[in-house]
């Protein structure tokens, strides 16, 4: 637990939220700002800054957990599609420093964007996919 970590003051208590379920292991709790109305979050219930540091006991847990949450809330508002979200890291939008998965109930026109492609060079692809796989095979 941190003291400091908003995240860890929800799991103790100490902060409210609207939960949603919980297990052992993981809470599942309201977004307070939602992009559309449902947008839950799924946390640890063990302080990680990240994805990336996250243990495979605590990941394998939120995944199967985000999926049944991912369910209800398309239950609950009649949404048929939704994106399971990880900012990992600041530069990819992460501001809450505990590792969290976001479901985000999707509508027609509802305004979010998701990114937009940029060609590679020639060769550029083949190069990358051989850097990250020597990386993959060494760890
Ligand atoms: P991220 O940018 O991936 O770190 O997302 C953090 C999310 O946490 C944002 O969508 C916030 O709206 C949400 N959030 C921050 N504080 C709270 C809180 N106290 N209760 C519920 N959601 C929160
Ligand atoms: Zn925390």
């Amino acid at each position: 637990m941190m003291s400091d970590c908003i995240f860890c003051k929800i799991v103790k208590g100490e902060l409210p939220c609207v939960k949603v379920y919980e297990t052992e292991k993981v809470l599942a709790f309201l977004d307070l700002n939602p992009v559309n109305q449902g947008h839950a979050l799924v946390i640890p219930k063990e302080h990680f800054e990240n994805l990336s540091s996250t243990t495979d006991e605590f990941l394998s847990e939120l995944i199967v957990v985000s999926k049944k949450i991912g369910a209800a809330v398309l239950a609950a508002t009649g949404s048929v599609a939704f994106n399971l979200t990880v900012n990992n890291g600041k530069e990819a939008g992460q501001v809450v420093a505990h590792t969290h998965f976001h479901i985000i109930p999707r509508f027609n026109g509802d305004g979010l964007r998701l990114w937009s492609g940029k060609a590679y060079a020639a060769g550029e692809m083949e190069a990358m996919g051989e850097k990250i796989k020597q990386y993959v095979e060494k760890n």
